[in-house]
């Protein structure tokens, strides 16, 4: 979108068509290791417009902490500060369908549940706002203006297989593309932009062997290395002194609130980004009796779409039946005695962690993926703490008592829900190639025209949803393509 109506000749290379085949898909299957994460084939969409096809919506910038070193998370600080990316998080709204910049919460103040406004934020917690996305659908949004672009041409059924690069490795020469009707081709581009998700970028990388040995970039041994997720699920409630409507959400939202640590607190607690919903009923996506009863007719009348959970939590909903079942459904939990907590939480870099090539091909001949996800102790803390300081405050301020989930009691445990389907870290950004994959312009260390857009380069994630900072980051890049020249070699 960023490189339309410029003067650069973009070929891009689209794995699917523009609607999902079980043939492509099947491209994206792997093997998962160490914590379980969300399934490796179908939290992911090979086809044009990407995973953004079923994507929540949820957009938050990165906090300006995040973006600093914390001596207490080793791997910790970006080679650029939010201030650098502020303006391309404001060109990067629009195309997520968001038109109000502002995330502060006094800003959103009328427009969250009065609990975010209340005592329980007094001294410890502070609440956050994310914006949503309708959610927008990219391919579908912006599909016209690619596919009438004079100057951006769309290959559909394209897949990238190898990266060849010069014999002193300096740069790529060739991008070998492979199609599932058996065709195979190369092209030799000026410059290549590697855009395929936060498991294909590693993925690519590492079984592009023809020159180096070990992968692409990956000198340092790093590449596929620091995997990070969110760990996300249902953790525990708050049982309430008094039955209270104060946590209750309105029908259709605009934004969405969430709890997390003042700075200070994190600081002081030597922790990760803690972030957690505060919503009525012991499971935020409970369903009543009733209501599950009124869904089954509708679906069997072929008229109701239920989101299912991310939609729930989203607030997303299909059509005016959903409206009025939420709405109704909203009513039945007014008067909640109980407050359920879902934490989501950042984790700390881990080398262990991460993305690595099975012995195992795909129907392309490209060697599947072993995914190795692993929690640390700093996380695992993180996460109970966390939820104590939420109890805390809670008690201090009479709201109620805190009950952890059973599943958060164990001192090895395991996130039940997995992870948030955000893939991030395994091609790390870096000053330092000795520290990281890519530089601060996303340019692969040692390789002269060899770029990366997506989560695989942030340093840490943060505790907000990527997709927002992937469009600022992937704006930010085209807009040094548009000034960068093939001597920068
Ligand atoms: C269920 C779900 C809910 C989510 N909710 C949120 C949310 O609320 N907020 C948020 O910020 N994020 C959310 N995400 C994450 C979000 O979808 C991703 O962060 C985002 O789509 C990543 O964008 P990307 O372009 O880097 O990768 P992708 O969207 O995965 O796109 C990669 C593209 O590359 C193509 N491709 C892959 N391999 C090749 C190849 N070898 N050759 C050619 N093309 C290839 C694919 O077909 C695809 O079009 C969610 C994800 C899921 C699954």
């Amino acid at each position: 979108m960023e490189l339309d109506g410029s003067r650069l000749d973009v070929l891009l290379l689209e794995s699917g068509g523009f609607e999902e085949d079980s043939a492509t898909q099947d491209l994206y299957a792997g093997h998962s290791r160490g914590h379980p994460g969300a399934d490796l084939e179908y939290s992911r969409l090979r086809f044009f417009g990407g995973s953004t096809n079923h994507w929540g919506g949820f957009c938050r910038p990165l906090d300006e902490q995040d973006f600093m070193e914390r001596p207490w998370v080793p791997g910790s600080g970006w080679p650029m500060t939010r201030a650098d990316l502020e303006p391309f998080y404001a060109r990067a709204e629009p195309l997520v369908e968001l038109d109000d910049g502002d995330y502060s919460f006094n800003h959103w103040r009328s427009a969250v549940p009065p609990i975010f406004a209340g005592p329980l934020f007094e001294r410890r917690l502070e609440p956050v706002i994310f914006q949503l996305s309708p959610p927008t659908a990219m391919g579908v949004l912006h599909g016209a203006t690619i596919s009438q672009s004079a100057n951006v041409r769309l290959l559909l059924h394209a897949n990238a297989v190898d990266l060849r690069e010069s014999d002193d490795t300096r740069h790529i020469e060739t991008v070998s593309i492979a199609c599932l009707d058996g065709s195979r081709f190369a092209i030799r581009p000026r410059a290549v932009v590697l855009a395929t998700g936060g498991i294909e970028n590693p993925r690519l990388l590492l079984a592009s062997r023809s020159v180096s040995t070990h992968g692409v970039g990956n000198a340092r041994d790093l590449v596929g290395r620091f995997y990070m997720d969110h760990p996300s699920h249902e953790a525990a409630n708050i049982l309430l002194r008094k039955p209270s409507s104060d946590a209750r959400r309105p029908a259709f939202q605009r934004v969405f609130a969430q709890a997390t640590l003042r700075p200070e607190v994190e600081r002081e607690e030597r922790l990760m980004r803690f972030m957690t919903s505060i919503h009525v009923g012991h499971e935020m996506f409970e369903e009543p009796e009733s209501y599950r009863a009124l869904r089954e007719i509708l679906v069997a009348f072929g008229h109701f779409d239920w989101p299912g959970s991310l939609g729930e939590q989203a607030g997303i909903f299909i059509g005016d039946i959903n409206g009025a079942i939420r709405h109704g459904y909203q009513r039945y939990l007014a008067d909640a005695e109980a407050l359920g907590l879902r934490v989501h939480a950042e984790t700390a870099p881990n080398r262990d962690s991460r993305i690595t090539l099975s012995t195992d091909v795909d129907a392309l001949g490209m060697p599947r993926v072993i995914r190795d996800w692993r929690l640390g102790e700093i996380d695992r803390h993180t996460i109970r703490r966390g939820l104590e300081i939420v109890g805390e405050e809670a008690g201090r301020t009479g709201l109620g008592r805190l009950k952890f989930h059973d599943w958060v009691l164990d001192d090895e445990f395991v996130v039940p829900g997995g992870g948030s389907w955000h893939h991030i870290g395994t091609t790390r950004m870096h000053d330092d190639p000795a520290r990281g994959v890519v530089d601060a312009d996303c340019r692969v260390h040692g390789v002269g025209n060899l770029f990366i857009a997506g989560s695989s380069v942030f340093p840490t994630s943060g505790m907000a949803n990527p997709t927002l900072t992937i469009l600022a980051l992937a704006i930010r890049l085209a807009d040094h393509l548009k000034r960068w020249r093939p001597d920068a070699r």
